[in-house]
């Protein structure tokens, strides 16, 4: 993957939030605040906005660049979360002008440390980890055994479906959801869902 890759990918990501906006902001009107897809939709038109300007740049820059259009551009929890996982993916990738598979492992594990670091939750919290800490680990697995990077990114996107289906059956014990106890349950968590989604562009652009 080099940063003309990249940069398919996030216009790709961009359309996509943008058809899914009234979805995930349907989702999370049953469990926070109703905004999460307006939030998405806002800041990857920011990001959207900036790629000519990022285009040229390596592939740590523009995650980098990508993040920070994310931070100043959404103002609901998810801006910073999302932002920040994109910040130091960027960081992890600092000079590269293309990725190996295990390069993208280590991308996606510095994101979700991003994630981690800013909002201190863990897996089964019915978060937007439940969908990627289980997609991390299956493209892992799938690389160590000896996968190529096509299937371990479809194996990836399958644990993060999974991961979706999964927070329908939790409580929410982080975010604006964890206010509703035990009506969040039944629900699906609409920062999995846009995590999927994400995932997703990656997966059929790859
Ligand atoms: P807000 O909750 O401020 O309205 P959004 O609606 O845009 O922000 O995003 C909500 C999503 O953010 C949730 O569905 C959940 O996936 C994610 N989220 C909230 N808090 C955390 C956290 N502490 N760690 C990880 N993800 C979180
Ligand atoms: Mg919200």
């Amino acid at each position: 993957m080099d940063n003309k890759k990249l940069v398919e990918i996030l216009q790709a990501t961009a359309k996509r939030i943008e058809a899914e906006k009234a979805f995930l902001t349907e989702l999370d009107n049953e469990i926070g605040d109703g905004d999460h897809g307006i939030n998405l939709a806002r800041g990857f038109a920011a990001v959207e906005k900036k790629l000519p300007e990022l285009a040229d740049k390596d592939i740590g820059a523009i995650l980098k660049g990508v993040g920070m259009a994310l931070v100043s551009s959404v103002g609901g929890a998810s801006g910073p979360l999302y932002g920040t996982a994109y910040m130091k993916a960027g960081a992890a990738m600092k000079g590269k002008t293309e990725l190996t598979p295990d390069d993208l492992a280590a991308a996606f594990d510095a994101a979700i440390g991003g994630v981690q670091m800013r909002g201190k939750a863990h897996e089964g919290e019915k978060t937007m980890l439940d969908a990627q800490m289980p997609a991390s680990k299956a493209y892992k697995d799938a690389l160590a055994a000896g996968k190529d990077v096509k299937a371990a990114l479809k194996a990836s996107v399958e644990a993060a479906r999974k991961g979706v289906e999964y927070t329908k059956t939790i409580l929410a014990t982080k975010g604006r959801a964890s206010y509703l106890g035990e009506r969040s349950i039944g629900h699906q968590d609409p920062g999995a869902t846009s995590s999927l989604m994400i995932l997703e562009e990656f997966e059929k652009a790859l």
